[in-house]
């Protein structure tokens, strides 16, 4: 959609007015809503489509908790805050110190408010791998903790809290959120779209303009204007500016079709800065089944390039790291197990030498590769990638087979994860790191704590649009 430069406020006329004005409701802009809300404020949200929910509700519904958590003490996992933030930070390029520790020493806290607003969890455990596990089990494993080298950094335990229901699970947060926010009579303007800000004489975000069907609009925000407009996945001229690896065949945009972008522009007119725009979040899983982990991931000359362990976004990144992008999972028979229906089987061999052949990998090699990692693996051990032992299994049963992990061939899906740069409090700050006054975002509008692939863990965005939501509806409300 078009984004206006700002508006002076002696230009227009306001048809209403509001403490705290948020635009969006998705879980970022409705955990701003709610917690402006509580703290006094009278706010409005302003909501493009006709019932909210944004990507947040096409979610699988993971949210990155930890610190020691119910569910964690539940199922006998000893976790801290110290111990989250440790890990945090290793995975993390470029880390912001004071995000990720108020993120993880508020992160029980955390949890228990959005249990309090309604969103389903239970204490069961999910042991497994899966990249979305279809059954409801709310803890699991969704990142890097127990691999290598980060189970060197911080005492490995699962963080990722998913929503307690079958399969794709962030509709039924939604659903909690916004019936939260309809029982406390937090006015919302459906069918609604901002376009543009509106400024006072001192620069201050005093009001947006909005669409509502034919009609033109104007609302004052009093105290401040929250954007959590989601993030920018549909925004062809963004992606193509900034995320260059988003825009390469066959990467699949993941989100709402409102994901165009519509806050990062708000927020840039005004004089807001870009922060993380070269990130996203690309994956190929190569599980589930948890099996096919104990087969290996190579490049088109057989070697390896990675511990297959390790969470899938990280994996696939490392697979675009390597020659032509093109990279095989292989693995014998029993490690192959059930098709999943989505993973792209090129074919089976009955040795490894055929598969070498029709692969075009030079001769020899790829027998090479597995025969080292076959005599280590027989002895639990993987002195070069260091997988997991549990999946050092040889691979020795034909029929051996084949998986193409090569973006462009095989379809990716993709997140942006770059946004406005924002302080502790969800302020947008300027070029000189000055906050813009009455200017707030959160979520996927934002650039907080998910920062590229190979450091991500399922829940970090939800994880941070609902916390950073929450601040920034706080401190907009003046609390
Ligand atoms: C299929 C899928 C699975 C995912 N799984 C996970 C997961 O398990 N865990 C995880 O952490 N992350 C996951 N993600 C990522 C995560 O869902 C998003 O990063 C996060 O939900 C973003 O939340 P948000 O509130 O910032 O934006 P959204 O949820 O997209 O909400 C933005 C809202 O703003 C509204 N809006 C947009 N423009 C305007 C405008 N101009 N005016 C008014 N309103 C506007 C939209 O209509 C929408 O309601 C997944 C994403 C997808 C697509």
């Amino acid at each position: 959609m078009e984004i206006s430069p700002p508006l002076s406020v002696h230009d227009v006329t306001f048809d209403t007015v509001a403490d705290v004005i948020v635009v969006g409701m998705g879980a970022a802009g409705a955990c701003a809503a709610i917690e402006a809300h509580e703290a006094g404020a009278n706010v409005l949200v302003i909501e493009r489509t006709s019932g909210g929910g944004g990507s947040s509700a096409m979610a699988g519904g993971y949210v990155y908790f930890g610190g020691g958590t119910r569910v964690q003490k539940a199922n006998g996992f000893d976790d801290t805050p110290q111990e989250m933030f440790k890990f945090i930070m290793a995975v993390t390029p470029e880390p912001n110190e004071k995000k990720i520790r108020l993120y993880c020493d508020d992160s029980v806290a955390h949890f228990d408010w959005m249990e309090r607003q309604g969103v389903p969890f239970n204490d069961r455990f999910f042991p497994g791998k899966d990249p979305e596990h279809p059954t409801d089990e709310t803890l699991s494993w969704t990142g890097n903790e127990d691999c290598w080298p980060f189970n060197q950094v911080a005492k490995p335990v699962p963080r990722g809290h998913k929503i307690g229901v079958n399969g794709a699970a962030a509709y039924a947060m939604m659903n909690a959120l916004i019936a939260t926010v309809q029982r406390i009579g937090i006015r919302v303007e459906f069918d609604s779209a901002v376009n543009a800000l509106v400024v006072d004489d001192d620069g201050r975000i005093v009001g947006v303009r909005y669409r509502q069907f034919d009609a033109v609009k104007y609302a004052q925000a009093r105290k401040g204007v929250v954007l959590t407009t989601g993030g920018y996945v549909w925004n062809e001229a963004l992606i193509a500016k900034y995320t260059p690896a988003m825009a390469l065949e066959g990467i699949n945009p993941h989100g709402a079709p409102t994901s165009d972008g519509a806050g990062h522009l708000l927020g840039l007119s005004v004089g807001g800065v870009f922060m993380n725009m070269q990130a996203a979040m690309i994956s190929i899983p190569i599980y589930a089944p948890e099996s096919r982990i104990r087969g290996i991931l190579v490049n088109k000359f057989g070697k390896r390039f990675i511990n297959e362990d390790t969470y899938h976004g990280r994996a696939t990144a490392f697979a675009m790291d390597q020659p032509d992008m093109v990279a095989y999972l292989i693995c014998d028979m029993p490690s192959f197990g059930e098709q999943n229906g989505y993973e792209a089987l090129i074919d089976a061999w009955e040795t490894v030498a055929e598969m070498e052949r029709d692969l075009g990998i030079p001769e020899g090699a790829l027998q090479e590769t597995l025969r080292t990692y076959n005599e280590n693996a027989a002895r639990g051990e993987d002195p070069e990638f260091h997988k997991g032992k549990k999946y050092l299994v040889p691979q020795v049963e034909p029929p051996f087979a084949a998986v193409n992990i090569t973006l462009g061939p095989v379809r990716a899906q993709g997140l942006t994860q770059g946004g406005l740069t924002t302080t502790e409090n969800a302020e947008v700050v300027d070029a000189a790191g000055k906050p813009i006054p009455g200017l707030y975002a959160a979520g996927a509008t934002a650039s907080n704590i998910a920062k590229d692939s190979r450091g991500y863990a399922s829940g970090f965005m939800i994880g941070e649009s609902t916390y950073f939501g929450r601040r920034a509806g706080a401190h907009a409300a003046g609390r």
